[in-house]
């Protein structure tokens, strides 16, 4: 891969002594992806959890444009550039969409150099959102409050995208939008993306190819050898739409 935007080297953690996380190193860098792939429980939330400071790892560091961000808040490595849209798509259901946005903008208002407001160009992305900035975000379908959740976090002018379970409920043909938005975000604005999903064939299109596979303990990005194209076998089957 090229210049490393984010880099995970030799990552581990999990919960009350437990490796959910044994050991797992990959990089990404600008405009690239990486889907974490595997079945319920595997650890992919733990590992986007971990990135972005909610959970505290055993051992191993995380660096962003070399820096390490490992030991950092959740809030500072936000402010730092790497975003995380939770599994369920969290959205504040009370508020409009307009006033979801906003509440996005203030990770991104505090990072430094940063000064274009991201608001005009979030929305001509997500054109569905601008038809509806007075809707209640509980109001709205699914497949409208995963784009919310998603140009929620674009406000917040990330580097580095975490994205848990994006296509989770959602309908195969809104599966399909979200995916192109996905790939959008990543190739038109650089932004590095790190996509889990329970199913290859969902995070493919989005990232461009690049998996860790995930079979109750994390293994390393392109690993080769037959063990990783079983794994991956089983998962196109498992995801199979
Ligand atoms: P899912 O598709 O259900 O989101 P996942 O691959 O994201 O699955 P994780 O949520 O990371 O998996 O869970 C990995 C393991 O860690 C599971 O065995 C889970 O029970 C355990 N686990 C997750 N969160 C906690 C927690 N807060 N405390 C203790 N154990 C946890």
């Amino acid at each position: 891969m090229s210049e490393s935007l984010l880099t995970v080297e030799s990552l581990v953690a999990g919960y009350h002594g437990s490796r959910v996380i044994d050991d797992v190193s990959f990089s990404v860098g600008p405009g690239e992806g990486l889907g974490v792939v595997g079945a319920n429980g595997a650890g992919k939330s733990t590992l986007l959890r971990t990135i972005s400071g909610l959970v505290a790892p055993a051992s191993g560091r995380i660096l962003l444009e070399g820096r390490d961000i490992t030991r950092l808040s959740p809030d500072r490595i936000a402010r730092a550039g790497v975003l995380h849209v939770p599994e369920g798509r969290r959205v504040f259901s009370g508020l409009t969409v307009h006033e979801n946005l906003r509440t996005g903008t203030i990770a991104g208002a505090a990072r430094a150099g940063s000064s274009a407001d991201p608001y005009d160009a979030v929305l001509d992305l997500f054109p569905r959102l601008r038809e509806r900035l007075n809707q209640q975000a509980q109001t709205m379908s699914g497949g409208e409050q995963q784009m919310l959740a998603i140009a929620r976090a674009l406000m917040g002018r990330p580097s580095v995208l975490l994205v848990d379970e994006p296509a989770m409920g959602l309908a195969p043909v809104v599966v399909k939008r979200v995916a192109e938005h996905l790939r959008t975000i990543r190739e038109h604005w650089g932004v590095a993306l790190v996509v889990a999903e329970q199913s290859a064939n969902n995070v493919d299109g989005i990232v461009g190819g690049h998996q860790l596979l995930v079979d109750g303990r994390l293994r390393e990005v392109d690993s080769g050898g037959s063990d990783r194209a079983n794994l991956l076998a089983a998962y196109r089957a498992a995801g199979a739409d």
